[in-house]
């Protein structure tokens, strides 16, 4: 491709054919007779009493820390959770899990799955079938995240039993959403839904979507 223009807004779309760079509706607007959708995921944010605005991170922050903490509560159990439980714990901070289901990575094949948890479970605090209910936070100093206190409250499913777990981080990995909300795809006529691929094939063969979009 000879001469490729980087604009670096979000943009969306305004019609089939066009989008917008940026959110005034001044700004630059595209038109093309193709257009590759790939706009990714984001973290999938759970609704958690106390969760929102307290300073809670997520993978796109966890390796940019400039403190490592001392003790980090991860709220999730697949793969994101358990690869960065596998950073933080090699590099000596130690690790909470609190996942709802009754195993780590639970999708895959149930032996998988077993021998993970039972591996994971002999080197961090792993707490299965708890559900987070509650989390709040006690300021430390000014200085980025040191002295943070997060307190997270879990209930473990079908059961009294109650956690409460001190941390001076907390990492959300529960999941990813995709970014197809931001595109104003509506402006298109296409209808969102798991089989929109194949109805763009069929139908619309002028946005190609590549399969991380998620749609
Ligand atoms: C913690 C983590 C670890 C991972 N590890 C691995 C791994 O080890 N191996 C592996 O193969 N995969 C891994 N993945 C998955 C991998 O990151 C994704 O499959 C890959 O990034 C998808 O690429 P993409 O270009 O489709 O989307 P993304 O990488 O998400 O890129 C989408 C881009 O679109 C931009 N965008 C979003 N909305 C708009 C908009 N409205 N307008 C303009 N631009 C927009 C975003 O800013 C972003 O730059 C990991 C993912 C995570 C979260």
């Amino acid at each position: 491709m000879d001469n490729p223009r980087f604009f670096s807004k979000e943009c969306k779309f305004i019609g089939l054919k066009t989008v917008l760079v940026g959110d005034r509706d001044d700004g630059d607007k595209i038109r093309a007779d193709k257009i590759l959708i790939a706009a990714g995921t984001r973290p999938r944010i759970p609704n958690i009493k106390g969760l929102e605005g307290i300073g809670y991170i997520t993978s796109d922050e966890a390796l940019r820390l400039k403190i490592q903490p001392h003790t980090l509560t991860i709220k999730g159990g697949v793969y994101v959770a358990s690869e960065l439980a596998h950073f933080f714990g090699a590099s000596g901070t130690k690790i909470n899990i609190v996942q709802h289901k009754d195993m780590l990575i639970p999708d895959e094949d149930r032996e998988v799955s077993e021998k993970f948890t039972q591996i994971f479970s002999k080197k961090y605090n792993v707490y299965l079938d708890y559900e987070t209910e509650y989390v709040s936070k006690k300021d430390g100093s000014d200085k980025d995240d040191d002295g943070n206190e997060f307190h997270i409250l879990a209930k473990k499913n079908l059961a009294e039993d109650c956690l409460e777990l001190v941390s001076d981080q907390l990492l959300i990995a529960t999941g990813r959403i995709p970014n197809s909300d931001t595109l104003d795809l509506q402006k298109t006529g296409v209808k969102v839904g798991s089989i929109l691929m194949l109805q763009l094939s069929v139908k619309l063969p002028i946005i190609f979507i590549l399969h991380s979009s998620n749609i």
